[in-house]
């Protein structure tokens, strides 16, 4: 097994003495799909920021790969964010002032690479290639996330982080984006990180974590809305584990 993403003991105080994460520790394989589920405040974005190197932890370990996040310094943080890492977002991803295919071979003009058609497979790969030429202001919201989606996949990264990224959307175009995580998973080995207040997008993942103030609280394999649901309400995501969650 070849870990994508550790996190060990891993906390974050916010200025004012908030504890947002509270020594949370867990492991994603390579081709993994995790969904990290908690309720609005219980640290999931503040998790995967620091995940994802946005954020410095106030202590504990995140690795992507073999590479100790706490270890570079700022602009190694910044090259690793953008050669190796994924980003969907809720909103404001995409920018309105470039068309959809600019949007898409953005991170790797950033890489220093050149669009040399991914963009445009990327953009079919999710639909879209016969929109490749509007502006994002012109797309429906479930076309704008699939577009964010074929952005963060295509330099091909180790680790694809989402926050939340089909809270806006009705279920049937949620389903649509998720469905999207789900194949890059499948059929290109990528490992993707989903944050979420919702089972129903939890039930896209391999594995669902609890997260309850800023602790993981329990996990579920193969889960399904059904148990999602159950373990998110029966009480036992309120209470901290027996043994740490992987
Ligand atoms: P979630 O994404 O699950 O809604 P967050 O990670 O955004 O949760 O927030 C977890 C807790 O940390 C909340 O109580 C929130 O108010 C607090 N918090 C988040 N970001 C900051 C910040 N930059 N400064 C202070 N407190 C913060
Ligand atoms: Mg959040």
């Amino acid at each position: 097994m070849t870990t994508a993403l550790s996190l060990d003991a891993v906390s974050r105080v916010h200025d004012g003495g908030l504890t947002a994460l509270d020594s949370v520790s867990l492991t994603v394989p390579r081709g993994r799909f995790l969904a990290v589920m908690g309720a609005s405040g219980s640290g999931k974005s503040t998790l995967l920021r620091c995940a994802a190197g946005l954020e410095r932890p106030t202590s504990g370990t995140v690795r992507i790969g073999d590479t100790d996040l706490g270890r570079l310094k700022p602009a190694a943080l910044t090259r690793l964010r953008r050669d190796r890492i994924g980003f969907v977002f809720q909103s404001l991803n995409l920018v309105s002032s470039l068309d959809v295919r600019e949007n898409v071979a953005l991170p790797l003009l950033l890489a220093g690479a050149r669009d040399d058609g991914r963009a445009l497979a990327g953009l079919a790969a999710v639909g879209l290639a016969d929109r490749a030429g509007d502006r994002p202001g012109k797309l429906s919201g479930g076309q704008r996330q699939r577009v964010a989606v074929a952005r963060a996949l295509v330099t091909e990264p180790e680790v694809v982080f989402a926050d939340e990224p089909t809270a806006a959307l009705d279920p049937v175009t949620a389903a649509e984006v998720l469905n999207l995580l789900r194949r890059a998973v499948d059929e290109h080995g990528r490992t993707v990180v989903l944050v979420t207040h919702d089972p129903a997008a939890a039930a896209w993942a391999d594995e669902a974590v609890f997260l309850h103030r800023g602790r993981i609280t329990g996990a579920l394999e193969r889960p399904d809305a059904e148990r999602v649901r159950a373990m998110f309400w029966s009480g036992a995501a309120r209470r901290p584990a027996p043994a740490v969650a992987r």
